[in-house]
């Protein structure tokens, strides 16, 4: 499958001055130290979104300062702001810190493809999903693992020699070609 991605570049949080916003915000634009359900209330709507968002499955936003990718949500539905001609809300939820989305983009870099001068763009997202490299089966969009399951794979596989000081052992004798018998004492140090 292809990742569908929205990308909305915000600026710092400002004070909104519209009487009639369709979605009553005293401030829109990204605030660090708002939630991110506050975040997601100050910046969901009203934009310009061309036909090409109803078919997109998430949307990213960046801040233009940081260039960095600091929220992430599922969009739901696209809805005509009302009193807005030509402008469009963005129904939906912010994603959760472990969906492989989220973790795959928020916090890092903004993408190359999204700093653009309209704040508006489409992210294409390189291949796809692909299986996280820890045979969990999750799906990711960049990289080689969901973020942290490097050390999961890296202790199972600990795991299955025995303690970390075993699997140091292990490693080391396997390394110099002298693979240990099991039972065998560790090598003098
Ligand atoms: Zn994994």
């Amino acid at each position: 499958m292809r990742l569908s991605v929205l990308h909305i570049m915000l600026t710092d949080k400002k004070r909104s001055d519209d009487p009639a916003d369709p979605l009553h915000r005293t401030f829109y634009g990204w605030g660090p130290q708002d939630t991110i359900e506050e975040n997601w209330g100050n910046n969901r709507g009203y934009w310009v979104l061309g036909a090409r968002a109803n078919r997109e499955s998430y949307v990213l936003f960046s801040h233009n300062e940081r260039h960095e990718v600091v929220m992430a949500a599922r969009i739901g539905k696209i809805i005509d702001a009302p009193g807005k001609p030509g402008r469009k809300i963005i129904e939906g939820e912010p994603l959760p810190e472990d969906h492989a989305v989220y973790r795959a983009y928020v916090g890092r870099p903004t993408p190359d493809s999204a700093r653009a001068r309209n704040p508006v763009t489409y992210f294409d997202s390189t291949v796809g999903g692909w299986p996280c490299g820890c045979g969990c089966g999750e799906e990711i969009y960049a990289g080689e693992f969901v973020r942290g399951h490097e050390q999961t794979a890296l202790h199972q596989r600990v795991a299955q020699i025995g303690t970390i000081p075993e699997f140091l052992r292990w490693f080391d004798a396997v390394r110099a070609g002298t693979e240990p018998q099991p039972g065998q004492p560790p090598p003098p140090r």
